[in-house]
């Protein structure tokens, strides 16, 4: 069975105050083994969280990286140097990054195999905007964002990925996919990973994100093909982030 991942995506929020106060929160130990939990910080809370978390079972994500091996490249920073800090995870594709910075399914792809590359376990995020649901192009979108990475890669990279799918219209916004129509981009997801192969489907965690709260995770995250959440709002309140675990 696939183990639920509940990651919080703080994206540009956080302290090393709000870092305290999720060790504080999970003194008791924590939702044990049942779930795996991450948090997907800003770069500089990155090694203060690798820290922080080190006796405890949170995996530490980035929210993107840079694909290249090193250079002259201002501001970026590199897959080897997210696994030489510790880093597990990376986000990859977010919408906020394909849409605010321009990243291409190209840039995405090459994203995810740098993360391939340096062990990290990257999380390509995928999701149709209102206008693209409206005119009935779900399938078309998301299937088209997955294959322009899952399609390059061999099938043993594809077995270490997770894809996130995060419809825009939901993300900060309060409204949140229905279970059903969440259920039923995942399912269609999935179907399309059995093109590839059919354990590749059965195995790969998929993630759902938008607006996901304490209130409606544990029916969104109830339904079968919804491996766990990616959590942007309700993850910088540690209770709220917390309760979304246990809901898992
Ligand atoms: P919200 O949970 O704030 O809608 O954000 C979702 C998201 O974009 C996580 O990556």
């Amino acid at each position: 069975m696939r183990k639920p991942l509940i990651a919080g995506n703080w994206k540009m929020n956080g302290s090393l105050a709000l870092l305290a106060r999720f060790d504080e929160a999970l003194a008791d130990g924590g939702p044990g083994d049942g779930v795996d939990v991450a948090l997907i910080t800003p770069f500089p809370y990155l090694v203060p969280a690798l820290q922080t978390f080190r006796e405890r079972a949170v995996g530490i994500g980035a929210q993107t990286l840079n694909p290249a091996a090193d250079g002259a490249l201002t501001g970026e920073v590199s897959g080897a140097m997210l696994k030489d800090c510790g880093v597990q995870y990376v986000l990859a594709g977010h919408s906020e990054r394909r849409t605010l910075f321009g990243e291409s399914d190209r840039e995405v792809r090459q994203q995810v195999a740098a993360a391939l590359q340096h062990e990290l376990t990257p999380i390509l995020c995928v999701g149709e905007t209102l206008e693209q649901r409206d005119a009935d192009r779900v399938e078309e979108v998301v299937l088209s964002q997955v294959a322009a990475v899952l399609d390059t890669l061999e099938p043993g990279e594809r077995q270490r990925v997770i894809i996130a799918y995060e419809p825009v219209w939901a993300i900060g916004t309060g409204r949140t996919a229905t279970p059903e129509q969440a259920q039923a981009v995942h399912a269609l997801i999935r179907q399309r990973l059995a093109e590839y192969d059919s354990t590749l489907a059965s195995r790969m965690r998929l993630l759902y994100g938008g607006s996901m709260k304490p209130d409606n995770a544990a029916e969104l995250l109830a339904q079968p093909d919804i491996d766990g959440g990616l959590i942007g709002g309700a993850s910088l309140k540690p209770d709220d982030f917390l309760s979304i675990c246990y809901a898992a």
